[in-house]
């Protein structure tokens, strides 16, 4: 017993932490090389991408900063679609970076409506690129980024994504939904701990690279493109991760793109069941909810800090509480990567037995 449900980090399968026990080679000799072309090439195929792609050492939020600092200029407009927390501190990374940032916030549990893109892409002709996150880990919410994607390319605008939550769990076709930038991150859906950065670039994000003047010099695609030539990362990566990484892309190709994102969904389905089966309700609108992790309205009365602390002590059962604005509002059940009904089954049992002693 014992589960580490919160949207990452996430468990990780024995197989990997084993691997990851491995002793250190020389991250510039021919072991890690071939590893690196070998991983290289299978995410690719899980990105569903012919475009380049890189390991960044760093968590999610470096492969973001990687995103924005490798296309845009300061100066340069750029709308930040947000629906969370998450689409805030993207938002946010942009403006320190000296862009223009146009902010177009939904309301917390909704998703993003692709005519309001087009409006404000109609508005600002001068419009770089478009940022947006697929999986609002937040509010537990999935936008719709096929639409989305429509939309930005219509205006033939550049499109900036952050999938960490979302890449690897449920199905973001990369080449056939035109993400220019598309960023993820080892410890959400991966089943690795933290510590890379998994970013995909298209042709249209070089030629944004080319003429962007923002300082990068650790991110700079450019380098990394160099060094994966010759087989390597321009500077050390964090080599026991990509042991595990290795190992983890085994394993997810076997079970196959289709069966994972199958199962993802059915866990999903398990996660929001279960919830209203206790009479609960999700907090954001059920069309909308996210396959990786569940937001769940607390109730008037109920103590969810006393409900997150008898989980983890007499279950050994972690769930997430809300973030920022969201605090004491919900609770969040992270479902993905090393994941299944069952423990779905377990963690709803846990909760219908805690509930009572935490309302009022
Ligand atoms: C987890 C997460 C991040 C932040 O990733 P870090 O690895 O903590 O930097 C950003 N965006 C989304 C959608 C996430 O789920």
């Amino acid at each position: 017993m014992g589960q580490l449900r919160i949207p990452g980090p996430t468990p990780c399968p024995p197989e990997v932490l084993q691997a990851m026990a491995g002793q250190m080679i020389n991250h510039r000799g021919p072991e890690f090389g071939e590893m690196l072309q070998d991983i290289t090439a299978r995410l690719k195929q899980l990105f569903q991408t012919k475009n380049d792609l890189y390991l960044l050492t760093c968590s999610g939020t470096g492969g973001l900063e990687a995103a924005i600092v490798n296309t845009l200029s300061p100066g340069d407009r750029v709308l930040s679609v947000t629906v969370g927390v998450f689409g805030e501190r993207f938002t946010g990374m942009a403006e320190e970076f000296g862009a223009e940032v146009i902010p177009l916030r939904f309301e917390y549990g909704q998703t993003a409506d692709p005519d309001e893109i087009r409006r404000a892409l109609q508005k600002e002709p001068e419009i770089k690129a478009v940022m947006v996150a697929h999986n609002e880990t937040s509010t537990g919410v999935t936008n719709d980024l096929a639409a989305i994607s429509a939309v930005v390319k219509e205006f033939d605008k550049l499109l900036l994504v952050d999938a960490i939550s979302s890449m690897g769990s449920i199905d973001l076709p990369v080449d056939k939904w035109h993400c220019d930038v598309t960023v993820t991150a080892s410890q959400k859906g991966w089943m690795v701990p933290p510590g890379l950065a998994m970013v995909s670039v298209s042709q249209e994000a070089w030629q944004a690279h080319a003429r962007a003047r923002m300082p990068r010099f650790n991110w700079d695609f450019a380098r990394a493109q160099k060094y994966l030539e010759i087989g390597q990362t321009p500077w050390t990566p964090a080599v026991s991760i990509v042991f595990g990484l290795s190992v983890a892309l085994d394993m997810m190709l076997k079970e196959g793109l289709s069966n994972i994102f199958a199962r993802h969904a059915r866990v999903g389905d398990a996660a929001r069941e279960g919830v209203k089966s206790l009479g609960m309700s999700l907090f954001p609108d059920e069309k909308y909810a996210s396959n990786t992790v569940t937001a769940v309205s607390v109730r008037d009365g109920m103590d969810v800090k006393e409900m997150l602390k008898i989980l983890r002590e007499e279950y050994q059962i972690v769930l997430a509480g809300g973030q920022q604005s969201l605090q004491g509002k919900i609770f969040r059940i992270g479902h993905l990567g090393l994941i299944t009904e069952e423990d779905i089954k377990e963690i709803i049992s846990a909760l219908k037995e805690v509930l009572p002693r935490v309302s009022a």
